[in-house]
């Protein structure tokens, strides 16, 4: 596919998707099984979310939710406010993300950097209050003429973008020989839609669930309810069932803790050379666990990537956080 750069609507449009997928040698070497990695960092925002602001905005222009010049509104403080940023900017919409006081400012600075309006939410508002930075987007969305509301977490175009962009890549790139497909759940969009599509094309594929420990998401495949609790890997794992999260197309769900995802992070980092955030280690410590008890004949085993590890310079790439919360045997 080509990536050449649009005039019209700037290189992030071009640039979006066809990412590579790279085989993890030494991790691969420990197992029967090959491991790749789906490197979504690779995008040109950073992270797999680029995909998704790409393609529902274009949609919301094609069918007329989105008017030229409109607003574009989400609440989101992480990759795909990012992603929306870049995408609007470079479209011609304004942008405005409501986010929780929570989120660091070398995060509202980058958005700042791409012009979007930054609304900045309580963090202790409780989730259906007005001052919640969820309900905040809605009112502004509603009170602002030529708005579109994003919505991911419902956005069925969000699912689409992976069912037509990441797992036709991942089927091609091995020839159809796909064993298995690990990605952890924020909205769903990843494991939903590309694990669909490689489902579709072979339901002998594994679609695989990497979630935080603490994260009630693996209970909901499993059926044995867990008791959340906060963990420290971001964009992943949930306290509630997100709307786009269908339980039934995942065959098997892998818990993975702070300690073992971070750890598997700084691996990547200096055995394989990719500098990632928390969620792929995540994901990588999954495959890899799954790999451990997987029988039969050797088979390729895809985990994503889904963020640079720049997003993660002040807690998982910073000796003295990870001191903090007491992740100090991490190799180093
Ligand atoms: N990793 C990170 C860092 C994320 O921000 C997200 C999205 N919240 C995901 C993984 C999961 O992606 P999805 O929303 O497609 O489930």
């Amino acid at each position: 596919m080509s990536r050449a750069i649009s005039p019209v609507r700037g290189a992030v449009a071009g640039l979006v998707g066809n990412t590579p997928l790279t085989r993890l040698s030494a991790i691969s070497a420990e197992l029967t099984h090959t491991l790749w990695a789906k490197c979504e960092f690779m995008n040109p925002l950073g992270s797999v979310k680029d995909r998704i602001a790409n393609f529902m905005i274009e949609e919301a222009v094609r069918d007329g939710q989105l008017r030229p010049g409109g607003t574009i509104v989400e609440a989101t403080g992480g990759n795909t406010g990012v992603a929306l940023a870049a995408v609007g900017a470079t479209r011609g919409h304004r942008v405005v993300l409501t986010m929780s006081d929570k989120i660091g400012p070398d995060k509202v600075a980058l958005l700042h950097a791409w012009g979007a309006e930054v609304v900045i939410c309580d963090h202790r508002a409780a989730a259906g209050s007005d001052h919640h930075f969820v309900s905040m987007a809605r009112t502004i969305a509603a009170e602002t003429p030529d708005s579109y509301l994003v919505g991911q977490f419902d956005n069925p175009r969000n699912v689409e973008a992976h069912r037509r962009t990441t797992g036709p890549e991942i089927y091609a790139a091995l020839d159809g020989h796909v064993g298995a497909f690990v990605a952890g759940v924020g909205t769903g969009g990843t494991l939903m839609g590309a694990g669909g599509y490689l489902r579709q094309r072979d339901p002998a594929v594994r679609v695989v669930l990497a979630d935080p420990a603490g994260s009630i998401l693996a209970g909901a495949v499993t059926g044995e309810p867990v008791e959340p609790h906060s963990y420290l890997v971001e964009g992943i794992g949930s306290d509630f069932l997100p709307g786009l999260f269908e339980p039934s197309l995942i065959t098997d769900a892998v818990t993975v803790t702070d300690h073992e995802s971070f750890f598997m992070c700084l691996r990547l980092q200096r055995e394989e050379g990719l500098f990632v955030g928390g969620s792929a280690g995540c994901a990588v410590a999954a495959a890899r666990k799954f790999a451990e008890t997987l029988d039969g004949p050797p088979t390729n085993i895809v985990a994503v990537l889904p963020e640079t590890g720049t997003r993660a310079m002040a807690t998982l790439y910073s000796a003295s956080w990870r001191a903090q919360h007491g992740l100090t045997d991490l190799g180093e």
